[in-house]
């Protein structure tokens, strides 16, 4: 269930009517949805959600994005190079990943460590991690990046 807005939890009290009306949540102003709590947004962009409204269907494929958000219209890439943050993260991820698969596979394996097999276990995880985390990394940056932000500048 998503948080309501306040405006908008007045008018549900008010009656679903009411909503339908004025065309639902659709097209609600940017100022109306408040602001995530960090556990909020966090768990949001792991399981792809807007940061912001928690709206599904952001990305139409794995590397493709639908910018801004079709729901509450959160601007995603506020400036050029704005994801070099989530290419950090996604970065990092990776390392994580490949560190534990050779470490792991190196203990597991000790003292008669197959090397050959483990460089292409690494490999192949630092290949395919980045890939399946893209759009998480982009999410979770946008919801870092935001939630750092001055309490006083609007969620946008
Ligand atoms: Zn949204």
């Amino acid at each position: 269930m998503l948080p309501v807005p306040r405006r908008c939890a007045n008018r549900r009290r008010a009656g679903a009517g009411a909503r339908r009306e004025e065309g639902g949540d659709r097209y609600r102003p940017v100022m109306d949805w408040p602001r995530p709590s960090a556990r909020t947004a966090l768990r949001r962009a792991l399981l792809l959600r807007c940061p912001r409204c928690g709206s599904t269907g952001i990305f139409t494929w794995r590397l493709a994005m639908t910018d801004p958000c079709p729901r509450c219209g959160l601007v995603f890439e506020r400036t050029e190079g704005y994801w070099l943050g989530a290419v950090t993260i996604n970065l990092m991820v990776a390392m994580v990943a490949v560190l534990g698969v050779v470490l792991g596979a190196m203990v597991l394996t000790w003292p008669d460590v197959a090397w050959t097999a483990i460089t292409v276990a690494g490999a192949a995880v630092g290949l395919v991690v980045p890939i399946l985390f893209h759009p998480h990394s982009r999410m979770l940056w946008i919801a870092l990046e935001r939630q750092f932000r001055s309490r006083s500048e609007p969620y946008a």
